[in-house]
C-alpha cells in the first residue's frame, strides 16, 4: 500500500449536508460473523447447490462485457407472473433497501413529512434524513403492537407524504391485519408503503391486492428472507402501474445485476423450495417459542416473523454470554421501548438447540 499521506482540510466537509454529517454510518451492531448466526433475520438454509451450479453455467455462457437490460425485464416479468399482476406494476431493485431509497428519492423534498411507527426498521429514518425530510414517529403500544388508531389519527393530522408500515414489523415481530392496512390506505391521502419483508412467515394476509383499489399503496418485498437470497441482493415493489412508472424514473439504471436476475428467475421456477424452508422455519418457530416460554427470567413475545423478541433483565450481558459461545443475536436494547430486548432469528434445529441450551445455562 502507498505510504503517501493524505492532507486534510476540515473545510471540505462544509460541502457535506448537515443531515448527512450528523448521521452514523450503516453498521451491523455486534458484527456479522459467527458459527451460529441469528442476528440478521436471514434464512438459515442456503440456496441449493445444484441450482447454484445451473445458474453459474448460464451466467458463464453470457457476455460479461455487455450491459444487462436497464431494468431487469426478465426478472420483472417472472415476479409479475408469480404474483399474478401486470409487469407494469412491478419494479425490481438491488434489495428492497434500494427501493426504499428510490421511493424516498422520487417523493421527498426538504421538510416533507414521513410518518413511521416506532420502533421500526431504521433504514426508513436514515433515508428520510438524507432527503432532509421530517420524520414523525408514532409509538407502538406497550406490548409492542401497532397503535393503529394513533397512526391513523397522526396521519390525518400531519398529512405526511409517505407513511411506512413494516408489517410484520422489524424489530418488534408483530403485524397489522389486512383490514387495518386497508382502513389506513383508504382514509389517508399519503402514499402508504407496506414493507412485507417477512410476509411469508406471517399469519396475516398480504396487502398486495390493495394495489387495485388504492393507488396510494406500494407493496415492498425482498428475496433476502424466506427466499434465502440475502447475499444476492434482490427486492421488488408492486404498485399501481401509473405510480410505478413515476417511481422508476429516479431509479439507478443497471442497479440490478444480471446474476441476481438469473437467480431470481431460478428460485421462482423452484418456488416449492421456498415453501419447504418456510414450513421448517415455522415449525421451529413454534418449538422454540414453547421452549422460550418455559424458560425462567425471560419473557418472549409471540412472533409473526422468523425472529423472536425476548426480554431479559440485562440484554447486554446475555448478548455477550451468547457471543462467547459463538451464537450471534441482535442486541436491540437501544431501540425505543425495547430497553430489555434481544432479537433472535429462528435458525436450523441444531442452531436453535444450541441457543436454547446456552440461554438456559445463562438464565437459570
Ligand atoms: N425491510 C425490512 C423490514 C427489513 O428488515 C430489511 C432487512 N433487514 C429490509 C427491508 C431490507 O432488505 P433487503 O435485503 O431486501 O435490502
Amino acid at each position: 500500500m502507498s505510504k503517501k499521506k493524505f492532507r486534510f482540510d476540515e473545510r471540505v466537509l462544509e460541502h457535506i449536508k448537515p443531515t448527512v454529517r450528523a448521521m452514523q454510518p450503516y453498521t451491523v451492531a455486534g458484527g456479522q460473523f459467527a458459527a451460529i448466526k441469528l442476528n440478521q433475520n436471514e434464512n438459515p438454509f442456503d440456496f441449493p447447490a445444484n441450482l447454484k451450479l445451473e445458474i453459474l453455467n448460464q451466467f458463464y455462457s453470457e457476455n460479461w462485457n455487455r450491459y444487462p437490460d436497464v431494468f431487469p425485464n426478465l426478472a420483472t416479468e417472472k415476479i409479475a407472473a408469480f404474483l399474478g399482476v401486470p409487469a407494469e406494476a412491478v419494479i425490481v431493485g438491488n434489495g428492497s433497501n434500494e427501493l426504499i431509497y428510490t421511493i424516498f428519492f422520487a417523493t421527498l423534498s426538504r421538510g416533507s413529512r414521513v410518518l413511521i411507527p416506532s420502533p421500526t426498521f431504521l433504514y426508513y429514518e436514515k433515508v428520510a434524513d438524507i432527503m432532509e425530510a421530517e420524520v414523525i414517529k408514532v409509538a407502538m403500544t406497550a406490548s409492542l403492537t401497532f397503535d393503529v388508531a394513533a397512526i391513523l389519527e397522526e396521519a390525518l393530522r400531519s398529512q405526511p407524504r409517505i407513511l411506512v408500515l413494516s408489517t410484520p414489523n422489524n424489530p418488534t415481530s408483530k403485524s397489522m391485519t389486512f383490514a387495518e392496512i386497508e382502513e389506513i390506505a383508504s382514509q389517508v391521502k399519503s402514499l402508504v408503503v407496506v414493507d412485507e419483508a417477512y410476509i411469508e412467515f406471517s399469519r396475516e394476509r398480504s396487502a398486495l391486492e390493495l394495489i387495485y383499489e388504492h393507488p396510494n399503496v406500494i407493496i415492498l418485498r425482498t428475496l433476502s428472507k424466506a427466499f434465502s437470497l440475502a447475499g444476492v441482493r434482490l427486492g421488488y415493489l408492486v404498485a399501481n402501474p401509473t405510480l410505478a412508472a413515476e417511481l422508476l424514473k429516479p431509479k439507478i439504471p443497471f442497479a440490478t445485476n444480471r446474476l441476481a436476475e438469473l437467480v431470481a428467475v431460478k428460485i421462482l421456477e423452484n418456488y416449492e423450495l421456498v415453501e419447504q424452508s418456510v414450513k421448517i422455519i415455522l415449525a421451529e418457530r413454534d418449538r422454540v417459542f414453547a421452549a422460550l416460554q418455559a424458560m425462567p427470567n425471560l419473557n418472549v413475545h409471540e412472533s409473526d416473523t422468523n425472529f423472536f423478541i425476548v426480554e431479559v433483565a440485562s440484554p447486554g450481558d446475555v448478548f455477550e454470554s451468547l457471543k462467547a459461545k459463538n451464537i450471534l443475536v441482535r442486541n436491540v436494547s437501544s431501540y425505543p421501548m425495547m430497553e430489555k430486548c434481544l432479537r433472535i432469528g429462528v435458525g436450523t434445529a441444531a442452531e436453535n438447540d444450541a441457543l436454547l441450551t446456552a440461554l438456559k445455562e445463562r438464565l437459570s
